[in-house]
């Protein structure tokens, strides 16, 4: 369960959250656990199970080397990109693997990285089991599960994980409750959501810690615009994003302002990110990787072509109010529907990034309460039924492209939400729940098993 926006924007590694982020991340909890039990030295053996969609798309999206990075004791937030290939040809090479970066076992990837292609675990679609064996005694084993966005469960926080209890002092688990919070005190939803979370921390350490999380976003949009090449995967996906900003530099500032020309921009800052991410490279998980595009355009968008600072006061208060802002909606859809897309398909991403990023963007056009949540509800509805079918189980097409969209949208949905007053037929509560009912009502080919749509029917391109 959410409780905190940083859940919400984490700094990760790409090609995706669920299938890259969560992974290392359940590896390198297996390892501290093994540590934990005191069987870390009397290990000489580790098998990773990969099971349902993890296995089924798991070499496209970097599965394999998220689980083996986890297991030398890796981060996604600190893991340096840059060393990821060199660390994978090494254990390769040398089949051997140092376990939390302290003991050393022979590691062999075919034989102890094992994809269950056509087992799902009962809990989830993502799951993966890891063993530590001594010969051939099994010593220790746990199951855990990528939830979406990077969030992982073990077996027993996963049954128990409706009980979590929040710690959040203005707790809310539906946009009704949440006016209803803003209403009865007077405060913004940015304001409620910083209130919350200052139970964590100090006011000015969540302005820092979200200033930082846009300083990332903002590096990954300037690397990705710098960036030629083919992606990595065999798709041989060309970068587009550095020949585009290449072709829009040319332009004045007075041309760069000229009609639909913005949308370039939009669309280039999108492409720049998630072309970072399919490269594997730094990216923020907003809320996933696959859609870690759209709310990075979206500021970007604020920033460059709106912020007016006698009309908007400081750029990083600014900053701040879109990112808490689109937290609280983001922990709406996580609590009461899913940022999975191995649960609900596309929908869970850039629907869901899309919806966020209008409620950012509306709240620092100086959006009331009422009409930023029309506004993520206009994000949502017009996502609905989004089906995931990655082509070649890569995060690149229909993904990358997909994120110019999700920004587009974002700008509409606020602008359409700022011209009116509010008032909607839809409450957002209603379209959540109807993107859950949608998800379940998928077929599971849509929803990154990469064994329909897109990914079946344009195989040769
Ligand atoms: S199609 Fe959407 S949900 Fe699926 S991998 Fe691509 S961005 Fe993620």
């Amino acid at each position: 369960m959410s409780i905190s926006v940083f859940e919400l924007f984490k700094v990760g590694v790409g090609p995706s959250s669920s299938h890259t982020v969560g992974p290392m991340v359940a590896a390198r909890q297996f390892v501290q656990d093994l540590d934990v039990a005191g069987q870390l030295r009397d290990t000489n053996r580790v098998q990773v199970h990969l099971y349902g969609s993890l296995a089924l798309t798991g070499i496209g999206h970097g599965t394999d080397m998220a689980a083996l990075m986890g297991l030398l004791g890796e981060a996604p937030d600190t893991i340096d990109v840059d060393t990821i290939d060199d660390k994978m040809a090494t254990i390769e090479q040398d089949e051997t693997l140092c376990l939390y970066g302290d003991h050393t076992i022979r590691f062999v990837p075919g034989r102890d990285l094992v994809f269950h292609n056509d087992e799902f675990l009962p809990q989830h679609a993502n799951g993966m089991t890891c063993q530590a064996y001594q010969g051939d005694e099994l010593l220790f084993e746990r199951s855990y599960f990528s939830i979406g966005g990077g969030f992982v469960l073990s077996e027993e926080e996963f049954s128990q994980k409706e009980q979590i209890a929040t710690l959040l002092p203005y707790d809310f688990s539906s946009a009704a409750q949440l006016m209803d919070l803003c209403e009865k005190h007077g405060w913004t939803i940015a304001e409620l959501a910083m209130t919350n979370e200052k139970a964590f921390r100090s006011e000015s350490e969540v302005k820092d810690a979200l200033w930082h999380i846009w300083e990332v976003m903002d590096e990954s949009i300037q690397r990705g615009c710098h960036q030629h090449g083919i992606l990595p995967g065999g798709l041989k996906v060309r970068r587009r994003a550095a020949e585009l900003y290449r072709e829009l530099s040319k332009q004045s500032d007075e041309e760069r302002r000229q009609g639909l020309t913005i949308l370039d921009w939009v669309s280039l800052f999108a492409l720049a990110v998630n072309e970072e991410n399919a490269a594997r490279g730094r990216i923020v998980t907003a809320p996933t990787n696959g859609a870690a595009g759209v709310i990075p355009a979206a500021i970007a968008y604020y920033v460059q072509f709106v912020h007016d600072p006698v009309q908007h006061g400081d750029l990083k208060d600014q900053v701040v109010k879109f990112m808490l802002t689109a937290g609280a909606i983001g922990m709406l859809f996580k609590k009461n529907a899913s940022i999975s897309a191995a649960e609900v398909g596309c929908q869970g991403e850039i629907g869901v990034a899309c919806s966020m990023a209008s409620a950012g963007l509306a709240a620092v056009q100086g959006g009331t309460n009422q009409q930023i949540e029309n506004a993520a509800e206009i994000g949502m509805e017009h996502n609905l039924g989004l089906t995931c079918d990655p082509i070649g189980g890569l995060v690149q097409v229909p993904c990358i492209e997909r994120n110019t969209m999700g920004a587009v949208k974002a700008i509409n949905a606020a602008r359409l939400a700022l011209r009116g007053d509010g008032a909607h037929i839809v409450p957002l509560d209603s379209v959540i729940e109807t993107m859950r009912q949608t998800g379940i009502d998928m077929q599971s080919k849509y929803k990154e098993t990469s064994q329909g749509g897109l990914a079946v029917n344009a195989v040769n391109c």
